[in-house]
């Protein structure tokens, strides 16, 4: 059994609550034909874009793969980092492909220039930005990114101006956004015939940050990208083709923003702090702190649901780890801009949906975690994958 083409589409940030209440006829029926996973969880924590992306193009866990979020504390620099490919410990399901003898192209709009603080209560989120799609695409022979790619940078500026001009936001553009990566998948498809095309829509997450999971925007946006999957499937033969639809992680409605910079009385023995995906954060230590009483204080600390003493790597990766309870967002010296984040491990930034095209074996693969992903794709396109990921069939 082998297929023509395989497809490995990510919705960012797509709780799998919010996908079942949507209105994605096209997607459903695949999954009427097909196969859904509704327990599909992300092995990566904390849950944000690069250290999923990685999870999903490695098959292994953050502790193997290295990518262990979007950004770090580099205490030699004494400045935020953030991961990338070069810290990418484990191959890649591309490069695998690639070597087999398969054509793998990655593709998507994250990376959207939000370093500009300004532009967050505009359009906030994408903190995992074109790095996450250079974690996943690292050994695939066509990767296109708004790094390199005229038709991304061209619609980037155009939406950010009139985004600026307007100094107000909308979902609709998040749907531009969606439209302008099915416009490169469309061109990949045509020009390039990939093997395997994985691509990332990020309107999803930005209209969930912005509006809320359930909102009528998000519920818009996820829509649009309902219709853009359909096109990406006239493009192909449906019998010949193996497709995974899935999110990198899901996100939780807030209504509680804690500043750990202001409610704790810290000063001293805290280096730095770095939040990811606001619900989650690094502790980096000053030399001078003591370990246990810190996370003591933390563990007493208001929206604090989960104290962890790190052990990868605390150098780089921060001594204490925090995720925030209920439906707490965290900031450093931040505003509540955003009614959803994501980065801990509660179940709406943890499950996300799983839908199975897979014509020439029906419901032959049990895919109940992102690990899964890397060995189904091989599985189904008839390559092999040789880092330790599982493949359960
Ligand atoms: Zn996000």
């Amino acid at each position: 059994m082998a297929y023509q083409h395989a497809f490995l589409i990510i919705i960012d940030g797509l709780p799998l609550n919010t996908f079942q209440q949507a209105e994605i006829p096209f997607i459903r029926q695949l999954i009427a034909a097909g196969a859904q996973s509704t327990t599909c969880e992300v092995n990566t924590l904390p849950t944000v874009s690069r250290g999923a992306h990685a999870t999903i193009a490695t098959g292994v866990t953050p502790a193997q793969h290295g990518i262990y979020g979007n950004r770090y504390y580099d205490r030699i620099q004494k400045r935020v980092r953030g991961f990338g490919p070069a810290q990418l410990r484990r191959v890649t399901f591309a490069h695998y492909a690639e070597q087999q003898g398969k054509r793998v192209a990655v593709t998507g709009n994250k990376g959207l220039g939000l370093s500009d603080g300004s532009l967050e209560a505009l359009l906030p989120g994408d903190e995992g930005g074109s790095g996450a799609l250079e974690i996943l695409g690292k050994g695939a022979s066509i990767l296109r990114t708004v790094k390199n790619d005229p038709m991304l940078r061209d619609a980037r500026r155009q939406i950010l101006s009139e985004i600026q001009q307007k100094n107000t936001a909308s979902y609709t553009k998040y749907i531009e956004f969606d439209n302008v990566a099915a416009r490169l998948v469309f061109d990949i498809l045509e020009h390039d015939h990939p093997d395997i095309l994985a691509v990332n829509f990020v309107g999803a997450d930005k209209a969930i940050h912005a509006y809320g999971p359930t909102s009528p925007e998000a519920l818009q946006t996820l829509a649009n990208i309902d219709r853009l999957i359909q096109c990406m499937f006239e493009r192909v033969n449906p019998h010949q083709t193996f497709c995974l639809i899935t999110a990198d992680h899901g996100n939780t409605a807030v209504t509680r923003h804690i500043d750990l910079t202001t409610s704790g009385t810290h000063a001293g023995s805290i280096e730095a702090i770095v939040t990811e995906g606001r619900r989650s954060a690094r502790i980096y230590l000053s030399d001078r702190a003591s370990l246990p009483e810190v996370e003591m204080r933390y563990r007493h600390h208001p929206g604090v649901g989960l104290v962890k003493v790190n052990h990868n790597d605390p150098f780089t990766n921060g001594d204490l780890w925090l995720y925030a309870a209920g439906q707490t967002t965290f900031g450093v010296d931040t505003k509540i801009t955003r009614r959803a984040c994501h980065g801990s491990p509660a179940d709406s930034d943890r499950l996300v949906p799983m839908v199975i095209w897979n014509p020439l074996q029906a419901n032959g693969y049990r895919i109940q975690q992102q690990t899964d992903i890397a060995g189904a794709l091989a599985h189904a396109m008839n390559f092999r994958i040789r880092n330790g990921s599982p493949t359960r069939i």
